[in-house]
């Protein structure tokens, strides 16, 4: 079994935690309650025929996970589509994990949060597209409130996992 970390980052509120917790329980919870744990954001999964776990987390951590061997670690960049500053605090957040890795090139997936509230809409999908052409990474839109392309967004970035470590030889 591979063991990948994905590290959800993004200004507070657009919906990192409803994110996870929608992908690891299939449940969404509104505002207040959150009942999950920290340490239970971990899933297995099976994608293109190889299992995965998955270890989510909102911030880097060196944290060891018994008995397996981390294979790499990816980032969803997550803004909210109905904010602009969290939009655009995804390039502030892509540079600071350029600087922090000391290199360009690190797996990601670019997430615009929060479909559901179409009418609040402040961020175009072709805006966001183009951010990511210049990054050379997928984007995708979700609602977490409504599962909508969550699974995807976190499959994708095992993908862009996959493809990274063939590139890098390991
Ligand atoms: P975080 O600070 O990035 O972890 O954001 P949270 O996950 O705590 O979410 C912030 C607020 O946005 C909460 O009130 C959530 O219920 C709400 N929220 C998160 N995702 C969605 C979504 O997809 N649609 C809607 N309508 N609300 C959401």
């Amino acid at each position: 079994m591979m063991l990948y970390r994905h590290i959800v980052v993004g200004k507070g509120g657009v919906g990192k935690s409803a994110l996870m917790t929608q992908f690891v329980q299939r449940r969404f919870f509104g505002d207040g309650y959150w009942p999950m744990e920290e340490d239970t954001y971990r899933k297995q999964v099976e994608i293109d025929d190889e299992i995965y776990l998955l270890d989510i987390v909102e911030t880097e951590c060196q944290q060891e996970i018994q008995g397996l061997d981390l294979k790499g670690e990816g980032f969803l960049i997550v803004y909210s589509i109905t904010n602009r500053e969290s939009f655009e605090q995804v390039t502030r957040e892509i540079e600071k994990i350029q600087k922090m890795k000391e290199k360009e090139d690190f797996p990601m997936v670019i997430v615009g949060n929060k479909t559901d509230l179409e009418k609040d809409r402040k961020i175009s999908q072709n805006e966001a597209m183009d951010l990511a052409k210049t990054y050379n990474c997928p984007f995708f839109e979700t609602s977490a409130k409504n599962n909508h392309n969550v699974q995807e967004a976190f499959y994708q970035l095992v993908r862009e996992l996959n493809l990274y470590n063939s590139k890098n030889n390991n």
